[in-house]
């Protein structure tokens, strides 16, 4: 059994703004990010417990807003709502969703090491605690509310394939697969020096033409242009992909790993 996270409680009084005392039967976490790099997060319990439980009006209006955890910068773990009580972070999920706010680091928004430690031993304890599946039942703002409307958070929603390891480390560590201590941070900008995986290739050579495209997905939707035979591009990151895994490109532009389509050089 994996051990509960150390938490420190905040708790935040019952308001109609952020904690109306209503029922949540826990289906889905959700998280989040907090909007700006390099905020702390015990400034964000503050705005939360104490500017807007008090009615705080910007344009006129109201502000409705919680969560019940938010993750700081040093790792540090806050609770404001209980779980057994819906919070004000995911629109329409906030009926079935325990809602975690984590504060980021850098122009990509992405975690200190801290953060995505206890990223990962909270969301993997939750789904212990609430009998959930850590590869389905962790998602994020924006699978609930769509691109159009908010990235959230930014750097998970930008680097699906890091959402998606991020799951598997979450799932890892619940079953035993892996300890507190060999979580590693795939949203660092050293994850691919320091991992245990094979060095990227500097660029790639196209010998056959194939499609790049703007996801790292196959689906027609996804292409952006035609890389011809002979064009050589910057790699920066690999995308592990269940099927044929994508090299992200200095363009931002993602392509096939596929060695039929391509030539590594290193
Ligand atoms: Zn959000």
């Amino acid at each position: 059994m994996l051990s509960k996270p150390k938490i420190i409680e905040k708790w935040q009084k019952r308001n109609r703004f952020g904690r109306p005392g209503t029922t949540l039967i826990t289906k889905k976490i959700a998280i989040h990010y907090t909007g700006q790099a390099d905020v702390e997060g015990w400034q964000t319990v503050s705005y939360f417990n104490n500017v807007v439980a008090n009615g705080y009006k910007v344009n006129g209006k109201y502000v409705y807003a919680s969560s019940h955890y938010v993750i700081d910068l040093d790792g540090t773990i806050f609770q404001l709502i209980p779980t057994s009580e819906q919070c004000y972070a995911t629109n329409s999920a906030n009926k079935y969703a325990i809602a975690i706010e984590v504060a980021t680091t850098g122009e990509d928004n992405h975690y200190t090491d801290e953060t995505y430690k206890s990223m990962v031993h909270l969301c993997a304890w939750l789904c212990q605690y609430k009998g959930l599946d850590c590869k389905t039942d962790i998602i994020t703002h924006t699978d609930v509310v769509g691109k159009a409307y908010k990235l959230c958070p930014i750097y998970m929603v930008k680097n699906p394939h890091k959402m998606t390891q991020f799951k598997t480390d979450c799932h890892n560590l619940k079953s035993g697969k892996i300890t507190l201590d060999n979580i590693i941070n795939c949203t660092s900008p050293d994850y691919i020096k320091n991992s245990s995986t094979s060095p990227l290739p500097k660029m790639i050579k196209v010998k056959k033409d194939v499609n790049y495209r703007k996801y790292p997905d196959f689906k027609t939707s996804s292409i952006a242009g035609v890389a011809k035979a002979g064009d050589i591009f910057t790699i920066v990151d690999l995308v592990e992909r269940n099927d044929t895994n994508m090299y992200k490109l200095k363009s931002g532009y993602y392509i096939t790993t596929n060695k039929t389509y391509i030539e590594e050089i290193y």
